[in-house]
């Protein structure tokens, strides 16, 4: 490859794709993939879908982009569908999940601006991620998204996940905690599900201290977890929450979404996005809708997300080298005993499958929500196949290192 002028902020593979269909990929050179991915769990209908195609071409052709200067009829559709799926009042667009995130910590400045509250504290969780942005990744939980980029946002307060008795004695700590930021299940952190019960007692917490319990649904949003969201799985609605990944199938859209007071806080003048909330972006949202809705992708990721777990948990729990397999819907991680970062290139090259490793052990599955059962099957094969290839292989680098160093010591 030649000198690329573009600055070394990923670190990717050697390979890019043509063209897509459905679960399927294409590289440059024709070779055909299977994307277990799918663009980080933002293609959930799979690529270059039919309608969604058709939808982007009609409205271009019609009207792209006035500004939010100007009433903006998808919008308001958009914004009532989300509303009414969600158990939400009203919603505000963005272009990305970072600045729904930024969204929300702006609400929850201004509900403690109404409390009276001059230096507010939103808790936020251990391995928590959620974006890139100064707010959002001094809210993040990983101390390696942090690195470099001192001095910090103020305003956070960590605890333990899952953890409702250090999350008391936080309250009891600090009288000026306004909200609470979290994931229902941490993607990036590795696919680690809140209990039921932790956001149960979280909710209430919340109504009792009057903090806005805000979730992070940027990766667990519109199906990808067996629900339409996480926090479903609950029984509990938050005050507010985020989307973004699969709410345009790619085309980029955020959203903020409130219920109650905290869904008037914003007055014209306190927040605002040149592109967010277009006709283009809004339409397309409103088609992963229709089709979503049509085609019952909640369900599917369940029954899906059912068929690749057991699958994967029959070829590889127990093995050696496997520390778990674990998921929530169409949501799977494998945790592996060490680092496995060369399982992503070695897939490509050996499986033709895409794959993502997070945390360095943590092989993540996140497929698209229209994935065929024999799809599934075809994920479950190619990666076990793969994945004891690789500690076979590892096991005989580190026998013969053990027979090399014997070797010199007894020599
Ligand atoms: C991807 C993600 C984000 C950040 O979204 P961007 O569009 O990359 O800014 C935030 N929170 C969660 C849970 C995510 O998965």
């Amino acid at each position: 490859m030649t000198a690329s002028y573009l600055m070394h902020a990923y670190s990717r593979q050697a390979i890019s794709f043509e063209r897509g269909l459905g679960a399927r990929l294409w590289d440059s050179e024709g070779r055909e993939y299977l994307d277990a991915i799918a663009g980080v769990a933002v293609t959930n209908l799979g690529h270059a879908h039919p309608e969604i195609a058709a939808a982007i071409a009609d409205q271009a052709s019609r009207l792209i982009h006035t500004s939010n200067l100007f009433g903006i009829e998808w919008q308001e559709q958009l914004g009532a569908r989300l509303c009414a799926l969600a158990g939400m009042d009203k919603a505000f667009f963005c272009n990305s999940g970072a600045e729904a995130n930024e969204t929300a910590l702006k609400l929850a400045r201004l509900h403690a601006q109404r409390r009276g509250i001059a230096q507010p504290l939103v808790v936020v969780m251990d391995n928590s991620f959620h974006g890139r942005t100064f707010a959002t990744l001094a809210a993040s939980g990983n101390p390696a998204v942090h690195q470099g980029f001192a001095p910090l946002m103020p305003g956070f307060i960590r605890v333990p996940f899952n953890d409702m008795a250090a999350l008391r004695q936080c309250a009891e700590e600090h009288p000026d905690i306004v909200a609470v930021l979290l994931e229902p299940v941490q993607g990036e952190g590795g696919v680690h599900v809140a209990d039921p019960a932790y956001l149960q007692q979280l909710r209430a917490l919340c109504d009792v201290r009057g903090w806005l319990m805000m979730m992070d649904e940027i990766q667990t949003g519109l199906g990808r977890t067996g629900e339409w969201f996480g926090f479903n799985h609950a029984g509990i609605t938050p005050d507010v929450i985020t989307l973004a990944k699969a709410l345009g199938n790619g085309v980029p859209i955020g959203a903020c979404l409130a219920r109650g007071d905290a869904a008037a806080l914003f007055l014209p003048g306190n927040h605002g996005s040149t592109f967010g909330g277009n006709p283009l972006a809004c339409r397309v949202g409103c088609c992963v809708l229709d089709i979503s809705e049509r085609e019952q992708l909640p369900q599917r990721a369940r029954r899906s997300g059912e068929r690749l777990l057991s699958g994967l948990q029959a070829r590889l729990a127990g093995h050696p080298g496997v520390r778990g397999v674990r998921g929530h819907g169409l949501m799977v991680a494998i945790e592996m005993t060490k680092p496995c970062t060369p399982l992503v290139e070695r897939a490509l090259r050996t499986e033709a499958l895409l794959i993502n490793v997070t945390r360095e052990r943590t092989v993540r599955l996140l497929p698209p929500l229209i994935c065929t059962p024999v799809q599934i099957d075809q994920i479950v094969e190619r990666l076990s196949r793969l994945i004891l290839r690789w500690l076979a292989d590892e096991a005989t680098t580190e026998r013969s290192a053990q027979a090399a160093t014997a070797e010199l010591a007894g020599g």
